[in-house]
């Protein structure tokens, strides 16, 4: 974790008049300049709207200002599946290219009203499909740490723009794990909250009944700050729930945690497991370990990629080739979809969208989809049962540390990286992943704190507890 760049460190700096927010900026855009060209965390740096915004806070910064715009002057990185108005949106696919965003989301929305600004638009797999960001329509994202690595996916240009400093914090998705994966690789707090607590209009959609938007910072607090801005309920989503921050239930006192009983058989990173051993055992030292059967584990990711694929079939037939982004013109209605839609999406696209179809087609939709949605319910049935034992679990983020590019070839392989992100996605519970210890070459083991839904303020003290402890 660093201190110079958090939300609070910054508020200090423009207190003080060491910093204003017009200075921050150039700062950033300096950093940017130099760095990002190896990096690649943005695709679309928001230059002359940040500097519009930056120049028009008013100075000086007083305290009262902050209480009433908690994110002033805080720079956020957006990934490119979320509008913003008057900027590119391509969720990083040739199909979207040029696609301007005539609306702001409801999260950019609120975060501007909360006095934060977007500093530029990140990469990301395209439609946020993939583990590692190397499914850009446009380049891959390098992880800061390590520039051989990838920076986990499909939220990579997220969690690197933080991590490399390009800005405070920053907002992904999370389908299957896209939030917090990446994060872990990174070495950054990410969060995934309830499902239906963070409003998605204005996101792409690949997955509705598990698309969440979710936030990343150097620290608890910041990711947890960013949350608080912009969670609670917008009558533009149908599946928002009527919850605000204020709303969520107090924390009670704690007595126990869970962990998984079968952790063992796992083909864990030895990093990983070290890791998860030593938040283990500090937590042991408040609270009661109690162990859980997790039946359904293995089935999660595969009744992941059932609904994942079918919703993800259905939602990217909007992209025909005529209402928005590439066009090409054949002979007949039909040739030009195709060759729009042939030109215009990437490889893992294509396979998913394939197998959604034929998943959902008439003769098979009963075996599969179905089958997934109760498979779904038992994961949440389980999930739910273990929170009536203990109020929180933990797990790693990730079984392996991060890889190098081109190091997952095999599609397979990619989706194991969202093994244990998957369950909690599926039950639409919150999870929060915080960077633990440090290995040789400079990576952390992401370590998940899972709770119930809207269990956000519990998962927010006990993930601040870990940081403080141990990492
Ligand atoms: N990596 C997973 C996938 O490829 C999850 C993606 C996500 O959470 N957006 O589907």
């Amino acid at each position: 974790m660093t201190t110079s760049n958090t939300i609070s460190s910054i508020h200090q700096q423009f207190l003080s008049n060491e910093k204003t927010p017009d200075f921050l900026f150039n700062e950033l855009l300096q950093s940017i300049q130099q760095k990002d060209s190896s990096i690649h965390a943005f695709l679309h740096v928001c230059e002359q709207e940040s500097k519009l915004t930056t120049k028009k806070y008013p100075l000086p910064v007083t305290k009262e200002m902050l209480d009433q715009y908690p994110l002033l002057g805080i720079p956020v990185g957006v990934k490119d599946n979320i509008n913003v108005q008057g900027t590119e949106t391509t969720a990083a696919s040739r199909i979207l290219k040029n696609h301007q965003s005539v609306y702001d989301a409801t999260v950019i929305e609120r975060m501007k009203n909360r006095g934060a600004y977007v500093i530029g638009k990140t990469n990301m797999d395209e439609f946020a499909m993939g583990s590692s960001t190397e499914f850009s329509a446009y380049f891959p994202t390098r992880n800061p740490i390590d520039l051989a690595y990838t920076p986990g996916g499909s939220s990579g240009g997220s969690a690197a723009a933080v991590k490399a400093g390009f800005c405070t914090v920053s907002l992904g998705s999370d389908t299957g794990g896209s939030v917090r994966q990446p994060a872990s690789f990174c070495g950054v707090v990410g969060i995934r909250p309830t499902y239906g607590f963070v409003s998605r209009y204005g996101m792409t959609s690949f997955c509705s009944t598990l698309d969440q938007i979710g936030t990343m910072g150097t620290c608890v607090n910041d990711a947890f700050q960013l949350l608080k801005s912009v969670c609670g309920y917008d009558e533009k989503d149908s599946t928002s729930e009527k919850m605000e921050w204020e709303d969520l239930p107090d924390v009670t006192p704690i007595q126990s945690f869970g962990i998984l009983a079968s952790i063992e058989r796992l083909n864990m990173d030895p990093f990983v497991k070290k890791m998860y051993d030593k938040v283990v055992h500090f937590l042991s030292s408040s609270y009661k370990p109690t162990t859980f059967d997790l039946n359904m584990l293995d089935c999660a990711m595969a009744t992941y990629h059932v609904i994942a694929d079918s919703e993800a079939s259905s939602n990217l037939s909007r992209f025909d080739g005529i209402r928005f982004g590439l066009q090409r013109m054949g002979t007949s209605s039909e040739e030009s979809y195709i060759r729009a839609r042939t030109e215009g999406f990437g490889t893992e696209v294509k396979r998913r969208i394939l197998l959604g179809t034929y998943i959902l087609s008439n003769e098979f939709a009963g075996n599969y989809y179905k089958q997934a949605l109760y498979a779904k319910d038992l994961v949440t049935q389980e999930m739910e049962s273990i929170f009536l034992q203990c109020p929180f679990m933990i797990m790693p983020t990730a079984l392996k540390m991060p890889f190098k590019f081109g190091e997952r070839k095999d599609p397979l392989d990619m989706y194991y990286s969202d093994y244990l992100t998957i369950p909690s996605a599926i039950a639409g519970v919150p999870s929060v992943s915080i960077p633990i210890g440090m290995n040789d070459k400079g990576f952390s083991a992401g370590i998940q704190v899972i709770g119930p839904r809207f269990s956000e303020k519990l998962l927010w003290r006990i993930a601040k507890y870990i940081e403080e402890g141990i990492s």
